[in-house]
């Protein structure tokens, strides 16, 4: 007997972004630099704090169902979770025996890696190409679960669906999942056209990027009905009551202001394109990202030192130091103001 399980013994906890105080410009963990949708104030300031003696919706049924109906999809492919964190780990949980094998790039989401880890199952990372771009040909053959995020994160490289396609076909009995956390500043849709022909793909969202409410903790799935089942069960046996009703009220709140969630995402778009130009008329590499943040590097000119002189001048950036990208810097685009001094600050520091 140990006081702790071998589960924890071989786990790989995730290292967030850094909140520190004091901090003027914090673009490090991809947060929107706007609030959520007026809809969510309004239904907020509805909520009777006497209600919060009795239990939540344990099934979060009238967000589901309103995130399928927002999705034209029937409510019965729709699951909802704590953040798109808590579902990949409920899909872990739910498709994966320990020791099966789990394909991901060996540049993107570090959490793939932390839940693989939990889950006692074999990483297998795959190397991105020399673009820093997923080639689907690389995971035809794969013989284990896939996972990766579209588009990809750090990079910001999006693939399409019809890039996708050949992977689900490859091989139905294989899951796939498809972490969509930045789809809404990309297309919008995704793997979407998929899910009617492919019952092995999983899309996984979240609010916290383009919906702005990382605070509050709310992600969703979708998929065929079975494997939302499944989903289901899992929660059931894990965590029953994986919503609170105050998340539950601004959930639904948030994914009925369709309108302000375009203008939000196209808003941050065009900083982000803007943000790019500039960068690039600085000699910058910049990757063609499709998210709310840009990967960036000037060669020769080390993250690090990057991350370091920024930070001293009070604007926080994401440094990972891993080989390929040790280089490079993670950027989260803030307010077009915001990302103006960045600009500004950078270009003082990497002449
Ligand atoms: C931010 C992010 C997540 C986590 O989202 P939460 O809903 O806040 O847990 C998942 N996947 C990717 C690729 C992300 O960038």
């Amino acid at each position: 007997m140990t006081l702790y399980s071998r589960t924890v013994a071989d786990a790989e906890p995730y290292v967030p972004g850094e909140q520190p105080k004091g901090i003027r410009i914090k673009l490090n963990q991809n947060e929107s630099p706007y609030p959520p949708c007026p809809g969510v104030k309004a239904v907020l300031e509805t909520i009777n704090y006497e209600d919060f003696r009795l239990y939540p919706d344990t099934g979060a049924y009238e967000l589901r169902a309103a995130i399928a109906e927002t999705l034209g999809v029937s409510h019965d492919m729709i699951f909802a979770g704590g953040g798109s964190d808590e579902i990949l780990s409920f899909a872990f949980m739910a498709f994966f025996n320990g020791g099966d094998r789990v394909y991901y790039p060996d540049i993107t989401y570090g959490y793939y890696r932390v839940l693989a880890k939990l889950f006692g199952l074999e990483p297998r990372e795959i190397p991105l190409d020399a673009g820093f771009r997923i080639n689907v040909d690389d995971y035809l053959n794969a013989d284990g679960h896939i996972v990766f995020a579209n588009p990809n994160a750090p990079t910001g490289i999006a693939l399409t669906a019809g890039e996708i396609e050949p992977l689900l076909a490859a091989n139905p009995d294989r899951l796939f999942i498809s972490d969509e956390a930045y789809v809404h500043f990309s297309d919008g849709k995704g793997c979407e056209s998929l899910l009617n022909k492919y019952k092995n793909l999983l899309i996984v969202r979240t609010y916290s990027k383009s919906y702005a409410m990382a605070g509050m903790r709310i992600g969703y799935a979708l998929g065929d009905p079975k494997l939302i089942n499944i989903l289901d069960r899992v929660k059931d046996s894990f965590n029953p009551y994986n919503f609170d009703r105050v998340s539950l009220a601004a959930g639904i709140a948030a994914v009925r202001g369709t309108d302000y969630l375009r203008d939000i995402s196209e808003r941050t778009a065009k900083t982000r394109n803007e943000t790019r130009e500039a960068l690039r008329r600085q000699d910058f590499e910049v990757f063609p990202s499709e998210t709310n943040f840009l990967f960036i590097r000037k060669r020769g000119i080390g993250g690090d030192f990057l991350y370091r002189q920024l930070n001293s001048a009070g604007i926080l950036v994401r440094h990972f130091n891993k080989p390929r990208i040790s280089e490079f810097i993670r950027v989260s685009m803030g307010t077009p103001e915001e990302m103006g001094e960045f600009v500004k600050a950078i270009g003082g520091i990497a002449r």
